[in-house]
């Protein structure tokens, strides 16, 4: 029996998450979300003062100072903060921790492609319901009896955001279980977090990250924010896991992005005005664009493989799924107004030279 033939079946049978693409030579880079603007100076300056002896030992396991400024930011104890690499780390471990009911855990059938991959890997049942035509979710398909729910807010890759009464209604249905609310682009949707709701409701957990609205995809630092016995329960696994998760480097240049709050409201902004005026133009055009509270659109492009391509011609480079509910949208990150600039000339040419295939 070769050895390969012992892993357990469901190690042998996951399908891993297809990360976006990462080219090494200059494209204009428009398919993981990242910002296309650098990172605060204060990060800058913290590397350039970091001294080389503070890497001969190993980091603070507890990121203590990165998370006492999470926890001032975002005005809840230390206790209800949890560092991790970057949010999929932190996601991953929520999978371990709080989805191990037995019973199905729920998430939309279109949402963040990581999740059934975590399930299956952890040998986690899953429902996934239907978005409904303007891809919303039905707050109803989550009154259903489940070992957990989670989904992200806005959505990925739609951009559509729900708001906090209907995160609530969500929550008051489902009091026995952990419901995770993933803010990955909350800081593009301009309305309020659901963090501020977890003093109320102690099954919920918000997890966010630094890759999006900081700047600091490189970095990998994300964190959750929760009641005190759900972060206590993520302290356990953590350490029973990678005491060290976060590095030296990682934990300071975090804290100092985040103290920086003029610097990355700016990129925000900058970023927001660009997503409305690019989809401004792609609706004059004549494409379909749900509008979105995240960093990127979701564009109908009829032939949406063809676009990928056309555009690629052009060494721009977007998302797209073959999976049938999306198969006619390419998911775009918003970059610099130049990005944009090369982006919707190159739509507009491809939608003039592709008429008959959208009537
Ligand atoms: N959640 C969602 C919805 C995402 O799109 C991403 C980015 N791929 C993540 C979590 C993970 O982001 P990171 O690990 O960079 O924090």
């Amino acid at each position: 029996m070769a050895l390969s033939d012992k892993l357990s079946t469901n190690i042998r049978k996951v399908v891993p998450y297809e990360a976006g693409e990462q080219p090494q030579r200059k494209v204009t880079k428009l398919n993981t979300n990242e910002n296309p603007y650098p990172p605060a100076t204060g990060v800058e300056e913290v590397l350039s003062n970091m001294a080389l002896g503070a890497l001969r030992l190993y980091p603070d396991p507890a990121s203590k100072n990165l998370t006492q400024t999470l926890a001032d930011y975002h005005q809840v104890k230390e206790n209800q903060l949890f560092v991790g690499v970057g949010s999929d780390d932190v996601l991953a471990l929520c999978f371990m921790t709080f989805f191990n009911s037995g019973k199905p855990i729920l998430f939309p059938d279109i949402s963040y492609s990581f999740y059934k991959v975590w399930a299956d890997l952890f040998k986690v049942p899953y429902i996934c319901p239907p978005l409904d035509r303007e891809f919303r979710l039905k707050a109803e398909d989550y009154w259903q009896e489940n070992g957990g729910i989670i989904f992200p807010n806005p959505n990925a890759p739609t951009g559509i955001y729900e708001d906090l009464s209907f995160i609530q209604n969500i929550l008051d249905k489902n009091k026995d279980v952990v419901v995770i609310i993933d803010e990955a682009y909350i800081d593009f949707a301009g309305v309020e977090s659901a963090a501020s709701l977890i003093r109320r409701y102690e099954n919920l957990l918000v997890v966010r990250t630094f890759s999006k609205s900081h700047s600091l995809a490189g970095l990998r630092v994300g964190y959750a924010l929760g009641s005190q016995g759900l972060i206590s329960g993520l302290n356990r696994v953590r350490d029973a896991f990678n005491s060290y998760p976060l590095d030296t480097v990682a934990q300071s240049c975090a804290g100092a992005a985040i103290r920086d709050v003029d610097y990355w409201e700016g990129t925000r902004r900058r970023i927001t005005a660009t997503r409305e005026k690019t989809r401004e133009r792609l609706l004059e055009t004549g494409f379909l664009v749900p509008p979105s509270q995240a960093n990127f659109l979701f564009v109908e492009a009829g032939d949406a493989k063809g676009f990928c391509d056309a555009l690629w011609k052009h060494k721009i480079l977007v998302r797209w799924w073959d999976q049938p509910e999306i198969r006619s949208f390419v998911r775009v990150s918003v970059g610099t107004e130049e990005d944009m600039e090369a982006f919707v000339q190159c739509a507009r040419r491809f939608w003039k030279e592709q008429p008959t295939k959208r009537q």
